[in-house]
């Protein structure tokens, strides 16, 4: 948003400037820890989908303020290239590719993460059908990399989108964690069909040693754990898993926290003061352009 176009985003957009988060995502993750405290005692952490970083600024700005866990190591990693942030280690990559798997576990050398979690959002193609499968995919990719990362008891949160399908995701997730909680932060838009799935307790099957393969499909990888499939038997019977709702809870103090669709109130004296963004975008799809039409190049097709 230009300096001299009217600012009307909501509250928590303001605050996320005025605060020094990259994106008003923060609140979020922030507003999910004050319910189910997801930071306590973690001490590798793993920020799937993770540009421009505001997840990681509160993960980083949380664990190291203990003392006792200086040696704690958080990866951040996505498609888009990210400015550092102090104690994260940034990783450039595509959360579905299995070298991406080796590389976090190099980072953690050979150790398993406490929290692992993932705000993805694929760029939308316009074709509904089509956003909802590939946003399916992407959670799907982020919980099959946490199996294979994360440790016993571990924590998982994902962003969802409450759609179609979702209760067969609850009853697959109800498989792999103690506890599955669908939660609403306040700072996420009541508008929106966004969620995030908390899931408390990870629980490896037993007998199961799950491993990336480029040649399995994400839902090839679920099934060779027998999740969310019916098992056909001899005597042609079915054992259906039976589809879960996962228990709803809206987090955030309700009471006094912003409501994230209102927009910010004019300044009393009718001025609004223009912040500069926290981080300048690495990589704007508008960068190239700029380029060319600064060097005369840019050519208008019509
Ligand atoms: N949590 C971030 C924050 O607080 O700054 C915001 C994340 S943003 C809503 C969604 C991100 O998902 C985008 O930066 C996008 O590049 C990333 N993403 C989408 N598909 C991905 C993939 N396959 N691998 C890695 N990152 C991906």
């Amino acid at each position: 948003m230009g300096k001299s176009s009217k600012d009307k985003r909501d509250l928590y957009y303001r605050k996320a400037k005025e605060e020094g988060w990259r994106a008003r995502s923060a609140f979020k993750l922030l507003q999910l820890n004050e319910q189910f405290e997801l930071f306590k005692g973690v001490k590798r952490v793993v920020d799937l989908c993770a540009a421009p970083g505001s997840w990681s600024q509160v993960l980083s700005r949380e664990i190291f303020k203990d003392e006792n866990n200086s040696d704690a190591k958080i990866v951040a990693v996505d498609l888009q290239p990210m400015s550092p942030i102090d104690h994260v280690t940034t990783l450039q990559a595509d959360i579905t590719h299995p070298k991406t798997l080796e590389k976090i576990l190099d980072i953690f050398e050979g150790g398993k993460a406490d929290f692992v979690c993932s705000d993805g959002a694929p760029d939308v193609t316009g074709l509904h059908d089509l956003d909802e499968y590939i946003q399916a995919q992407l959670i799907l990719s982020a919980l099959q990399l946490a199996t294979c990362v994360l440790k016993e008891g571990g924590a998982f949160v994902a962003k969802i989108f409450r759609g179609r399908d979702i209760d067969l995701l609850y009853s697959q997730l109800g498989l792999l964690f103690d506890k599955v909680i669908c939660a609403k932060p306040r700072s996420s838009r009541g508008t929106s069909l966004e969620s995030f799935i908390v899931c408390l307790g990870y629980k490896p099957r037993a007998g199961w040693n799950p491993k990336l393969n480029p040649n399995l499909s994400t839902e090839e990888f679920f099934q060779e754990m027998k999740i969310g499939r019916p098992e056909l038997h001899d005597d042609l019977s079915f054992d259906a898993e039976e589809r879960k709702v996962a228990p709803f809870i809206a987090c955030g103090d309700l009471a006094t926290s912003y409501d994230s669709d209102a927009t910010y109130t004019l300044e009393k004296d009718l001025q609004r003061t223009s912040l500069d963004p926290v981080q300048m975008p690495t990589a704007p799809p508008y960068k190239k352009a700029l380029e060319l039409k600064r060097k005369g190049e840019l050519k208008i097709i019509k």
